[in-house]
């Protein structure tokens, strides 16, 4: 049994709702939105953030996009605008060591991120 978390919620063990999935990624609401709309993608093989993607296995990053495309067109966010954040590591504020990308739409953004 793995003891990731994003894992445990992509083979069952931990249900959560989707609101979206195909065969490569789900799409879930983050327990801690930090904006009026915060989802997170989440790629169904397990690596722990971008750099660590084997050479030639990138096309993880490709279907989680284009899963992400599904949603921000299905959720109405591409009118709206959103950001995509991915954290790598501790210090840029990972705390689940699983590739996510947070979706955040329904207020302004600043810049530079925190
Ligand atoms: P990170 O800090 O690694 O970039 O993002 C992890 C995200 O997972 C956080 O925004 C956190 O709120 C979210 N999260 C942690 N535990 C759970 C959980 O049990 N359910 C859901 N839906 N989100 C979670
Ligand atoms: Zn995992």
């Amino acid at each position: 049994m793995s003891e990731c978390l994003f894992c445990k919620m992509l083979n069952g063990e931990i249900p959560v709702p989707r609101v979206y999935e195909n065969e490569h990624a789900i799409v879930i609401k983050d327990i801690n939105p930090q904006a009026p709309t915060h989802l997170l993608a989440i790629p169904r093989s397990h690596f722990s953030r971008p750099d660590s993607i084997p050479q030639g296995d990138e096309s993880i990053l490709g279907n989680l996009f284009a899963a992400i495309n599904a949603v921000v067109h299905r959720e109405g966010l591409a009118k709206k605008g959103y950001r995509l954040v991915i954290n790598a590591g501790s210090t840029a504020g990972q705390s689940v060591d699983h590739i996510h990308v947070h979706i955040l739409s329904g207020r302004d953004m600043r810049w530079p991120p925190g």
